[in-house]
């Protein structure tokens, strides 16, 4: 079939004719046309999961960034771990096993017509729709919050172009010394809950060897978070009295930001004066699926658990972290374990193979709290009727105890978590 209307196909032709030519591509649309919206963990998954096992059926891959910044292991560019370039991901290894892949942000959906169209004008048609576009910021919540206060008051919580991680590091660098560094954390749901708490660890991290007599205030709209225990040793053992976490009924939350000033103003009206601010703004999904009306009032999107088909329309699954499927962790690792399911359920009405009738789904979120240092979390999860569950004993935390016995799983599961990025990334982009 057709898979670009013919003004579509016209504009493109100029933009992209050497992907459009690429013979894997030719061979790739005679079973049907898989169109994938966003080429991050689960988007790149799925593209790359569908040209090894669904040879026949062609997919186009819609992403408006020409190479991806991965969240994880942003937070170690903050610790001076890793470099940008450590984090940042061509698709060429995408087009190389066939995928189309046109750098372009998707703007309308059409379920009825089965159409995407893209911000440039082209109009793509789908058999099946796979969508997985992220978050987006909610720069309502927080009063004084938004675009323009994002340059002073980084939230570097989207990889984007790296621009906002690399200006909280280099406002790390350029602090005071003895400066003040505080970070707004929103209430759940949000991408990936130990995240915050790794940035402050590697924040901590980096300022003990650069700016010791610094300080780090971590507001919080919570009252607990993510392998909280774990963290709150590491802080201890590793940086003193450097950080200090303030919970909701402390007075945690931050209602109004005021970037002219560096201000941050709680809930209860106290005003504190940072050197260094990063807000991590309350989340919904991103704009493309609720735009289209595929999520619902929660601002997320509701899915068949079996499918990841969207419930609101026919022939579009929906993964990652636009989709509301608790337990289950706003991770990388989920988005990019689901996307596997969501294109078997998806393809079988287009091949004729058949879905996976009882899938599970993986999650490993491993946190560096320090130099060769890391904890991680551990579960797997099923579909259940109406919703998703963790299976009993399939997982757990590190476990605690103070450092010099617990050195060597530390040591090692720094190295696991090292080793786990290497390979989930090649799972997308290789
Ligand atoms: C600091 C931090 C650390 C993290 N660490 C970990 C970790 O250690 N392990 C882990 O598993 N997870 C981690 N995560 C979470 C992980 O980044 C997300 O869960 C994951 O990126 C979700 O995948 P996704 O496909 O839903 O979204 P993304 O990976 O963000 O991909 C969405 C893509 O869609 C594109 N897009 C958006 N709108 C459109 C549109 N209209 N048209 C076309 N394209 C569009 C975007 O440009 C983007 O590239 C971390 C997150 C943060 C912030």
């Amino acid at each position: 079939m057709t898979h670009l209307t013919r003004r579509a196909f016209g504009t493109l032709l100029g933009a992209s004719a050497a992907t459009l030519a690429a013979p894997g591509l030719l061979r790739a649309q005679s079973a049907g046309r898989l169109v994938i919206i966003g080429g991050g963990f689960g988007g790149a998954s799925a593209a790359r999961f569908a040209r090894i096992h669904y040879p026949d059926v062609g997919v186009t891959l819609v992403e408006p960034q020409s190479s991806f910044v991965t969240c994880p292991y942003g937070n170690l560019i903050l610790g001076g771990k890793r470099r940008l370039g450590d984090i940042t991901h061509s698709y060429d290894g995408l087009r190389a096993r066939g995928a189309e892949v046109i750098h372009d942000r998707a703007t309308d959906i059409d379920p009825e017509a089965h159409r995407v169209t893209l911000a440039g004008g082209a109009v793509l048609e789908y058999d099946k729709l796979i969508v997985s576009p992220g978050i987006g910021l909610r720069w309502d919540a927080i009063e004084g919050y938004d675009d323009a206060a994002a340059e002073v008051f980084p939230h570097a919580w989207i990889g984007g172009d790296g621009s906002q991680i690399s200006t909280l590091r280099a406002q790390l660098e350029a602090m005071p010394e003895g400066g003040v560094v505080a970070l707004s954390i929103p209430e759940n749901p949000f991408r990936c809950p130990p995240g915050p708490y790794e940035r402050i660890s590697m924040i901590a991290h980096y300022l003990k060897q650069a700016n010791p007599t610094a300080k780090i205030l971590a507001f919080d709209s919570k009252e607990g978070f993510a392998k909280q225990g774990l963290f709150q040793d590491a802080w201890a053992e590793l940086y003193g009295d450097m950080i200090e976490w303030v919970p909701a009924s402390g007075d945690g939350r931050i209602e109004r930001v005021d970037p002219a000033n560096k201000l941050f103003i709680s809930e209860f009206g106290e005003e504190h004066r940072v050197d260094v601010g990063n807000v991590i703004p309350p989340q919904y999904a991103a704009s493309i699926v609720r735009d289209t009306g595929l999520a619902n009032e929660s601002g997320w999107v509701p899915v068949d658990p079996h499918s990841f088909a969207a419930a609101a329309a026919r022939d579009i699954h929906v993964i990652g972290d636009a989709t509301i499927a608790p337990p289950m962790p706003k991770s990388g690792y989920v988005a990019n374990s689901t996307a596997k399911t969501a294109v078997a359920a998806a393809l079988a009405e287009v091949t004729g193979r058949p879905a996976w009738d009882a899938p599970v789904y993986f999650n490993t979120c491993y946190s560096h709290a320090g130099e060769e240092y890391g904890i991680s979390v551990v579960a797997v999860f099923r579909p259940t009727e109406d919703g998703f569950e963790a299976v009993p004993d399939s997982g757990g935390l590190s476990p605690r105890g103070p450092l010099a016995e617990q050195a060597r799983n530390r040591r090692l599961e720094a190295r696991h978590a090292d080793a786990w990025y290497d390979s989930i990334v090649k799972d997308m982009f290789s």
